[in-house]
């Protein structure tokens, strides 16, 4: 059941949607409707063994092209409408631990082809006002399931917030002549306090009237109205910009950052908007490592936001984590892309037995925590699975390969019982005592690799002294080659 209820106070419509969820048969308990269906196994919303992108309609949408009557009469303060429009999910990629942060730039600008084209296509459909593309990510933000997607909401009007957007647009356009998201950018450029990120056609920034901590808008430098404007080289500079931000994000806490994402564009409702000013803006209730902003009274009930961090301050932070340029996020690509091809299958794979080159682990180890003993290499690879995605716990075929990259660390015992272990790529170090109970660390999640295989070797009688450990490799972090796993191994040969 889904109507549309006039709130006449607001003057606004609020979507009703209730949808009780009708499953002939019970999928198994790790399924994910997303991912690929895999040869007999359980069908998914995607009946294919892979794919690139994948557009569907919503099973459960809340706006449907053939919508029910409503439920209820209508009264003259009271209106309702049948809910009339489209809602479609985007499926950014068939791997279900993937994100937009670690997706390859190719796949993103695919993904950016994918949005003008249901833009261009909803857009044309009479009843459809407003193409509203957006993405929730994380539970934080209410997200269950994780194989990464965003959605499509194709309106029968125009969303409230926009509406109220476009005025403003409108009003400032025809009293200074010019469009507002342009005048503003330029600000922001010329005072470059705020700025995040800066592609050669896209740039992104903490805007000076933030209303959520580490809000970002994202937009192009030349004034588009709409995705119709897009080509080829503005796909190319958005994908860049567009992962190294999520990226930052990520970077920021150092665990996946939860966000709201939005496209704010022209309407398709045929009317002159010449004025609007395409830019995405992302909305994150994560102030700090461990805490979320809630919308409470103020915000709910007043319409105010307090935001209790300063723009300036959200983008300095933003600016010091990730990729420091997007050409940093461009070379990283292209590394990643030639060392694919040449790792797998070349057959020039590391001898186990032969001694590694001198290992600057040891040095990082030095530089950071002082002379000591001697320190001892590990090098773990990582591995492709060329069979073996969800089969491997399902009892099926596997066959996984090592690869040349992988994880090396360098490790030292020092007197006392302390640890400290420090990951190059994040520039992060973490300490523990062996003298208490070794728990996971939610603030440094890669160091529970680390802790958890000590953890196990104490519990499987191994005697453990203290320790300094430094590592690093060539493998991506989430990118399904294993550096977890490799970060393991190498933990558990360094404390051999
Ligand atoms: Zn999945
Ligand atoms: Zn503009
Ligand atoms: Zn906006």
């Amino acid at each position: 059941m889904s109507e549309l209820r006039w709130h006449p106070f607001l003057e606004q419509w609020v979507i009703t949607a209730t949808h009780r969820q009708d499953r002939t048969f019970l999928p198994p308990a790790d399924y994910c409707p997303l991912c690929p269906t895999r040869p007999g196994g359980f069908p998914t919303e995607v009946p294919e063994p892979t794919y690139d992108i994948v557009v569907f309609e919503n099973k459960f949408p809340s706006l449907q092209a053939a919508p029910p009557e409503p439920a209820v009469a209508a009264t003259s303060l009271s209106p309702v409408e049948p809910a009339k429009g489209v809602c479609e999910v985007v499926v950014y990629s068939p791997r279900h631990e993937d994100a937009l942060a670690s997706m390859p730039l190719e796949r993103i600008q695919h993904l950016a082809r994918v949005w003008k084209d249901r833009y261009l296509e909803l857009g044309a459909r009479d009843f459809v006002r407003y193409v509203f593309i957006f993405e929730n990510r994380g539970e934080a933000v209410g997200v269950t399931l994780h194989h990464p997607h965003g959605q499509i909401y194709a309106f029968p009007f125009i969303p409230p917030l926009i509406e109220k957007e476009l005025a403003a647009t409108r009003r400032f356009h025809a009293e200074n002549g010019r469009c507002l998201m342009c005048a503003s950018l330029a600000e922001e450029i010329r005072d470059g306090r705020r700025i995040v990120l800066e592609g050669e056609r896209f740039v992104a920034w903490v805007p000076f009237h933030a209303r959520w901590p580490y809000e970002v808008t994202l937009a192009s430098r030349a004034h588009q109205i709409s995705m119709e404007e897009w080509n080829a080289a503005d796909m190319e500079d958005l994908a860049a910009v567009l992962k190294g931000l999520l990226q930052k994000y990520d970077a920021l806490f150092a665990k996946p950052f939860p966000y709201i994402m939005v496209v704010h564009q022209a309407p398709t409702d045929g009317e002159d908007h010449r004025h609007a000013h395409l830019h995405f803006d992302f909305y994150t209730p994560q102030r700090a490592p461990d805490r979320l902003k809630f919308l409470a009274g103020v915000e709910s009930g007043a319409g105010n936001f307090i935001n209790d961090k300063l723009a300036e301050e959200s983008a300095a932070e933003l600016r010091r984590v990730g990729p420091a340029s997007v050409a940093a996020v461009r070379a990283a690509d292209e590394a990643g892309r030639e060392r694919a091809p040449a790792g797998i299958g070349s057959g020039t794979g590391h001898d186990p037995a032969a001694p590694r080159a001198a290992s600057s682990m040891a040095d990082v180890l030095r530089t950071l925590f002082g002379p000591g003993s001697t320190a001892v290499t590990a090098f773990a690879p990582g591995r492709v699975n060329l069979i073996g995605e969800h089969t491997d716990y399902n009892e099926g075929f596997v066959l996984p390969m090592a690869i040349e990259d992988g994880i090396e660390m360098a490790a030292r015992s020092r007197a006392g019982r302390e640890i400290r272990a420090h990951a190059v790529d994040l520039g992060e170090t973490v300490a523990f005592s062996l003298e208490q109970p070794i728990r996971p660390d939610p603030t440094h999640p890669w160091s529970n690799y680390v802790r958890g295989v000590l953890w196990a070797l104490g519990r499987a009688g191994v005697a453990l002294g203290g320790m300094d450990l430094a590592f690093g490799g060539t493998l991506p972090r989430g990118a399904g080659l294993s550096s977890s796993a490799a970060l393991q191994v190498a933990t558990a040969l360094a404390a051999r």
